[in-house]
């Protein structure tokens, strides 16, 4: 390491040091840190521009991706030294991390972790899915690790975790980033846990039954699967003791329909996380307890440690304040993978006003509404798969699982749509047919194609749901 990049990293490391407060504990009942999660907005733009300041000569000096990028700009690390020169650094996105670690494999050169920092306080290696494309591997330390659980520590306290929980952690603990951010988290808190990687519905069924936790810890789909596994074994989850559904990976809080499933399935609250592999260790988006309440149902961020904007998906220019864009994030918390202006790519709007919770911390209204990745273009007309599901499963009588299938009619060639959706029961599925074809219409303003399929026929879908099938000859 040079001497400017082992200056540039130690000036970092104690610019992270000096804004984390509270540590071990939390301050009182409703803020973790009410230094920082209480913070003004003019409190939490001092700290923003202070940290931008440090952070861009800590990349020029520790990341060749950067330094390159710096340098292709024309522009040095303290032309970006607070957040209105953010503007002059066009957004990152997906492609060139992974033309970067095409380039430059296994690692690429987008974060500031070297073999030296890795072999003297490496942690742990997480990995993007991959499927569209060859996975973006981060690597974190060990100081990392440390912030990670401060981090997820006051987003758990605002959902109202308290060690009096048992948390049942159902994933398979890949190299998953939330999994084992809130596990983290949850040992900081000294809350209990059930590790529940590896086992199958049952035996899962069965650990809720005589372990009793508070807490399930799992993507929305696994929930509602886990659910219906119960009520197959003749026991009723919402009698259960589980009284909080903690989920991610997938939007569930926002899409009314499916939320109210989920609540009703298991007589608890749904409370959301959402994040990203790039820009951890960090919760992201966390629910706070006034969420639900009269400003609807939208997700905290936490800015004293990130930078968050929305870009016009064509222009990628920001978007003005209350506008409906796709999710930047400039990351100020991390050793290993601070990133600036990195597009995470989720829609959804910004919200600057103080919450009823007390934080002035913008907020995601309505959530996060889908990658721009998921959008479907179907004859012109842009929508999500979340606006179907949320068509679909406010229909009585339908079962949980649908299909959304794209294909090219033979005949004339033009892109057509058809869901599939199962009923309940085996009664008649022709008044079905109508009922959902006009809540599709209504929700898209698209005529689809509806197939009612008895029950059981759709596969049940355990973890991350894949119900788009597009077999369009044009895609
Ligand atoms: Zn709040």
């Amino acid at each position: 390491m040079t001497d400017r990049a082992e200056k540039t990293r130690n000036d970092w490391l104690a610019t992270l040091a000096k804004f984390k407060a509270d540590p071990d504990q939390a301050a009182n009942e409703r803020m973790w840190s009410p230094r920082l999660d209480g913070a003004s907005r003019d409190e939490i733009t001092a700290i923003q521009n202070e940290k931008l300041s440090v952070v861009t000569p800590f990349l020029y000096e520790n990341s060749r991706f950067y330094r390159d990028r710096f340098d292709r700009l024309d522009l040095t690390p303290s032309d970006i030294a607070s957040l209105d020169d953010l503007v002059k650094w066009p957004v990152v996105d997906k492609s060139e991390m992974t033309r970067d670690v095409e380039a430059s494999p296994p690692y690429g050169h987008f974060t500031t972790m070297g073999e030296d920092i890795w072999q003297s306080r490496g942690w742990m290696l997480f990995s993007t899915s991959g499927t569209t494309g060859t996975p973006r591997i981060f690597r974190y330390s060990q100081i990392d690790r440390e912030y990670w659980a401060w981090s997820n520590a006051r987003a758990m306290h605002a959902m109202g975790f308290t060690p009096a929980d048992t948390v049942f952690m159902m994933t398979g603990y890949g190299p998953h980033v939330w999994a084992w951010g809130v596990q983290m988290g949850l040992a900081k808190m000294g809350i209990g846990l059930l590790p529940g990687g590896g086992m199958d519905g049952a035996m899962r069924a069965g650990i809720v039954e005589r372990f009793k936790p508070t807490v399930l810890c799992c993507t929305p789909s696994y929930a509602l699967y886990l659910g219906r596994v119960m009520q197959d074994l003749g026991r009723d989850p919402a009698t259960s003791s589980v009284t909080k559904l903690f989920c991610a990976g997938e939007p569930s809080m926002a899409i009314g329909p499916t939320r109210e499933k989920l609540e009703d399935l298991w007589g608890a609250r749904l409370v959301e996380f959402y994040g990203c592999t790039e820009a951890a260790p960090q919760a992201g988006g966390y629910a706070c307890e006034a969420t639900g309440g009269e400003d609807g149902y939208f997700l905290h961020l936490m800015e004293d440690l990130q930078v968050w904007e929305t870009v016009d998906p064509e222009t990628l220019e920001t978007t003005a304040p209350g506008q409906r864009g796709l999710s930047v994030c400039t990351n100020l918390i991390s050793e290993s993978s601070p990133q600036l202006r990195f597009l995470v790519g989720d829609f959804t709007t910004l919200n600057h006003e103080t919450c009823a919770c007390g934080r002035s911390h913008a907020r995601a209204m309505g959530c996060f509404q889908g990658r721009a990745d998921d959008l479907i273009n179907l004859r012109g007309i842009k929508f999500f798969p979340t606006q179907i599901e949320k068509a679909v499963r406010a229909i009585p009588g339908l079962g949980d699982e649908f299909q959304i299938v794209l294909t090219s009619r033979p005949a004339d060639g033009m892109d057509i749509m058809k869901v599939v959706v199962e009923h309940s029961d085996h009664g008649p599925a022709s008044k079905l047919t109508e009922t959902v074809a006009a809540a599709v219409r209504a929700e898209i303003e698209l005529r689809a194609d509806i197939e009612v399929v008895a029950p059981g026929t759709l596969p049940k879908t355990e973890f991350k749901a894949k119900r788009v099938t597009d077999e369009r000859a044009n895609r």
